[in-house]
């Protein structure tokens, strides 16, 4: 397989900047709406409580998801500095560009992220 080309990096780079402003949007908002819950509580009926609590532990587990998302863009755009990006973490196989192109802050090569799956 080809290893990356600049232009190809380049793009990535400007995808990974743009997931991650679109991601810390999201994350700023549900920040926001997760106060909200807890400023109502003190309003709301026993039942709806339990469905506003509910509803939280849901909307924590997304926004933990997408703190996760947030760290891995980011440790992407530190090996584009570093000039790691498109390598594989574990066996410093070039990473496809079909694979980066689906997710860009991929960062482990197919095989290897087939493993960690069955694990
Ligand atoms: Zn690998």
């Amino acid at each position: 397989m080809d290893e990356l080309t600049e232009e190809q990096v380049e793009t990535f780079r400007k995808n990974l900047i743009e997931n991650r402003k679109i991601l810390t949007m999201t994350i700023e908002g549900e920040t926001e709406s997760s106060k909200t819950v807890e400023l109502d509580q003190s309003t709301m009926g026993r039942l709806s409580r339990m469905d506003a609590l509910q509803g939280q532990a849901m909307s924590k587990e997304t926004k933990q998801r997408h703190e996760e998302g947030l760290r891995k863009i980011s440790s992407a755009l530190s090996r584009i500095e570093s000039g790691d990006y498109g390598y594989c973490l574990k066996c410093d196989e070039i990473i496809s560009v079909a694979r980066l192109e689906v997710d860009p802050a991929a960062s482990l090569c197919i095989s290897c992220a087939s493993l960690e799956e069955k694990v």
